[in-house]
């Protein structure tokens, strides 16, 4: 039975001291939120090691918004999984759709950061998803599987019981334009069939999050879809109460 993950995206929002103020906030009123689901957040890296410190021994686990994927070079303004590890950190992003496109990363660079990650030890969340006219042009089913072979393309089964992967269509980040459940859980079971038809069984187990303008007025339905095991929240993760409402939501 897959895990049910509640994942903020901080993005480059929140520096330290608000990036702490922001997790006092979330620790506070994460009471009603039902036990069996995980509570993850993406600060800027700057903030991790703060935002750790602050979470210890409560439910909250706190990842990367990024990784290179060697282990130490002459790659200025990057962070490796070291380093990460070391500021406490468990999970990393890979694959947003904001780093593919505004920084140009491929499927291929994506697969060595994803064994990068795997290899330290981090838990990568891996997000993949069309854009409109990929969608518009039927191409939907193609773009996620391809990113799924090539993305994931240096993953073995007994990997991926520390992995997560997000299906996030690129039209619905930051738009206000949310995939409606039916289409989320459409793309989630064929996301899912692709999983399982290249590792067998162990497909079945991944958590499949997804992202895309979700708030806590849309949080409910999609959760309460069998094939959606979580969501990866952007600009509705940046105050306490609306990441609440949706990690709270039933
Ligand atoms: C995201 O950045 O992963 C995201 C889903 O953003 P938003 O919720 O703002 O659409």
């Amino acid at each position: 039975m897959a895990r049910t993950i509640i994942a903020g995206n901080w993005k480059m929002y929140r520096t330290r001291s608000e990036a702490l103020a922001l997790v006092n906030g979330i620790l506070a009123g994460a009471g009603p939120v039902p036990a069996d689901r995980e509570l993850l957040v993406f600060p800027a890296a700057t903030a991790i090691a703060a935002v750790v410190e602050r979470c210890r021994y409560s439910r909250i686990s706190v990842g990367g918004q990024n990784l290179h994927p060697q282990r130490e070079g002459a790659f200025t303004g990057e962070i490796s999984a070291a380093m990460l590890i070391e500021a406490g950190a468990t999970h990393v992003l890979v694959g947003h759709s904001e780093r593919r496109a505004l920084f140009a990363e491929d499927d291929a660079f994506l697969a060595c950061k994803v064994r990068a990650a795997l290899d330290a030890g981090l838990e990568p969340v891996f997000c993949l998803g069309e854009t409109l006219a990929e969608r518009e042009a039927g191409q939907t089913e193609a773009v996620v599987a391809s990113q799924v072979r090539l993305g994931l393309g240096e993953v073995s089964g007994a990997d991926l019981a520390k992995l997560v992967v997000a299906y996030e269509p690129v039209w619905a980040i930051g738009t206000g334009r949310t995939a409606t459940p039916d289409q989320a859980e459409t793309a989630h079971r064929f996301l899912r069939g692709q999983l399982v038809e290249r590792w067998g069984a162990a497909g079945s187990g991944v958590p499949l999050l997804y992202g895309g303008s979700v708030k806590p007025g849309n949080a409910a339905e999609l959760l309460s879809r069998p094939e959606i095991n979580g969501v990866l929240v952007g600009g509705a993760s940046l105050e306490a109460a609306s990441f609440l409402g949706i990690a709270a939501a039933k």
